[in-house]
């Protein structure tokens, strides 16, 4: 039984580009493409590894955006539509000044993929410090700090609905940097 139906990580593409990877998926060929496409795992696997990632990324684009309290790997976050990581972030007044300390977290599913997917998320975490919602202006500054953030995050939906749908995953036991 099956409480809630699975969550669908294509809702908001055109529905014959959601339905052209739905049939990748069923006729086995979608694995292997991604494979190819992303041939390497990052080496980016506990949080302090993550957080040092976090930071230079952060410090190359919005070196001036608060200061970052905690990032993690979250096991219990699950990955779900609209939410593919989380930030919080808090304001406090400290003096005179205005401090927002920002808080990411990255599903625990990040760890084990390619660098280019680990690099979406955290481009997507880090652009919510500066917009909350899902807007032109958050697109704008992900597309800034990577530009091949769209289809980065495409594949990543396409690699997601893989997965639902009982797909082994194709970067967990690959040594990181060692091609395929
Ligand atoms: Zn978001």
């Amino acid at each position: 039984m099956r409480p809630k139906p699975p969550p669908n990580f294509l809702a908001g593409y055109p529905v014959a580009l959601a339905e052209q990877v739905q049939r990748l998926i069923e006729q086995g060929l979608l694995a292997g493409m991604l494979r190819e496409k992303y041939p390497l795992a990052h080496a980016v696997r506990t949080d302090r590894a993550l957080y040092d990632y976090v930071l230079e990324c952060k410090g190359a684009f919005l070196r001036n955006a608060g200061s970052l309290s905690k990032v993690a790997f979250d096991g219990k976050l699950h990955v779900i539509r609209n939410a593919l990581g989380t930030h919080t972030s808090i304001s406090r007044v400290q003096g005179a000044k205005l401090k927002a300390k920002c808080e990411i977290r990255i599903a625990a599913v990040f760890r084990e993929m390619p660098p280019e997917f680990l690099r979406m998320i955290v481009v997507h975490e880090l652009a919510h410090i500066r917009e909350r919602e899902h807007n032109k202006a958050f697109y704008q500054l992900c597309l800034h700090m990577e530009p091949g953030y769209h289809q980065l995050e495409f594949d990543l939906r396409a690699y997601l609905s893989y997965l639902e749908a009982g797909g082994q995953p194709l970067w967990g036991a690959v040594e990181a940097g060692t091609p395929l």
